[in-house]
């Protein structure tokens, strides 16, 4: 059922969400969590890496009712999560669950956490198939506007994550196949003209014989 809300512009609603795309709050990320809150469909209270700061702005915002938080929804401490290099067997299963493109490491090598970009979200655990992510508290986490996160932050893992859906969107290309494809044609090329050329030289040592009678 729609709550009242005042109408108010996405931008202003994003603005206030802290961008982690940790899907906390039940959506598929920040964005369409926002949609929802715009349209009067959901609460305020459903972001904990926004903490009170969220909960309290987005009510007066849309003129709502700033409910508390409920069941295990509730802000934590924030974390980082590491990769441990003698568990990792290089699957690559943790890269798409990242959706801020923490991870790197590519199939068959050793993966490992970019602390900086980690926003503690913890969506990569579920999918690594040996349990080699460790989990540690985030000893010195920036702050402002919210408790343990800044706005330079969450403009970065909004961006990466844009990246990240719009490559997802888009039809991969494949240069190394396209190469690769390009490279058999010019060898097969080269090896008709090779074929070409040793034709020409042998009629050539052919006709030479005939005339010398040999
Ligand atoms: S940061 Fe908040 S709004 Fe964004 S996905 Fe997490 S819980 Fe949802
Ligand atoms: S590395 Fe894991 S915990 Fe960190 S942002 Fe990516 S998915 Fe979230
Ligand atoms: S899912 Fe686990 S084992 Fe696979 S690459 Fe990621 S960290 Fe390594």
């Amino acid at each position: 059922m729609a709550r009242h809300t005042r109408p108010v512009p996405l931008a202003a609603v994003m603005a206030l969400l802290p961008q982690t795309q940790c899907r906390l709050c039940g959506f598929d990320g920040c964005r369409p969590y926002a949609e929802t809150l715009v349209a009067g469909n959901t609460d305020v209270n459903r972001c904990p890496p926004g903490g009170d700061v969220t909960r309290l702005a987005l009510a007066t915002l849309l003129g709502r009712e700033a409910r508390a938080w409920e069941g295990e929804r509730r802000p934590a401490p924030r974390v980082l999560v590491a990769i441990d290099p003698k568990g990792c067997i290089g699957c690559a299963r943790c890269l798409p669950a990242c959706p801020v493109d923490a991870i790197v490491g590519a199939p068959g090598l050793l993966h490992a956490v970019v602390e900086a970009e980690c926003t503690g979200c913890r969506l990569c655990l579920a999918p690594c198939p040996v349990d080699c992510f460790t989990i540690h508290a985030h000893e010195d986490p920036p702050h402002g506007p919210w408790p343990d996160r800044s706005q330079a932050e969450a403009r970065r893992a909004r961006l990466r994550a844009y990246r990240k859906a719009r490559r997802a969107r888009t039809p991969q290309r494949r240069p190394s196949v396209h190469a690769d494809r390009e490279r058999k044609r010019r060898e097969i090329r080269e090896a008709l003209e090779q074929a070409r050329r040793e034709r020409g030289w042998q009629g050539a040592i052919r006709n030479r014989r005939i005339a010398r009678g040999e």
